[in-house]
């Protein structure tokens, strides 16, 4: 792929689209067209291209469509910054995702995102779901995850619902990164010597 798509950023002046972000995308129909197989594979090029990358959500590349991608294989680094990170998936595209809560039980974790540059803070998230979605062939899938992959899902499947994780984080919570990093680092080694 020679160019990929520069990431819709909600506070970025210069950012075009924004109204993608906040807006529900459309479905994909089975069987996929052309163009839907160019965004998905346009969405996986741009994932792919990452270095610290959990998930991505076509809008955050100014599709409107509800394609995702995410991957939370197990890794010692993952589990450190991420200790309840539980059930895992190898790299994974879903369309036409839903999720619904397992039970009222819920966690608060700090998140980020591309489309909200430079900024994370504290969102609480059901800490068990049961999810559906299509694969690209359009056979459909269905389970149920916990813990930190469940989080992972839900910020992505609510970015197809027109939903920014930093609209969920309480007034005056969301933290610069660097701010935010510094703290996390301090939580780590705090825990390392208790
Ligand atoms: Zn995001």
């Amino acid at each position: 792929m020679s160019s990929l798509p520069d990431y819709v950023v909600i506070k970025d002046p210069y950012s075009p689209d924004k109204e993608v972000l906040l807006t529900p995308a459309q479905p994909f129909s089975f069987p996929l067209s052309d163009p839907d197989l160019t965004i998905i594979k346009t969405l996986e090029a741009k994932f792919d291209a990452e270095e610290n990358c959990a998930g991505l959500a076509a809008p955050q590349l100014g599709f409107s469509k509800q394609g995702i991608i995410f991957a939370a294989p197990y890794s010692p680094e993952l589990k450190k910054w991420r200790p309840d990170l539980i059930d895992t998936m190898p790299k994974t595209v879903w369309l036409n995702a839903r999720y619904q809560p397992f039970g009222t039980e819920q966690s608060i974790d700090y998140e980020g995102c591309f489309s909200v540059g430079g900024f994370a803070g504290p969102v609480a998230r059901y800490k068990t779901i049961d999810y559906e979605a299509f694969l690209i062939d359009g056979s459909r899938v269905t389970g149920r995850v916990q813990g930190f992959l469940a989080r992972l899902i839900q910020h992505e499947i609510d970015h197809t619902h027109g939903i920014l994780f930093s609209s969920l984080v309480p007034k005056g919570q969301l933290l610069p990164l660097d701010h935010y990093r510094r703290l996390r680092a301090e939580a780590m080694e705090k825990g390392r010597s208790d």
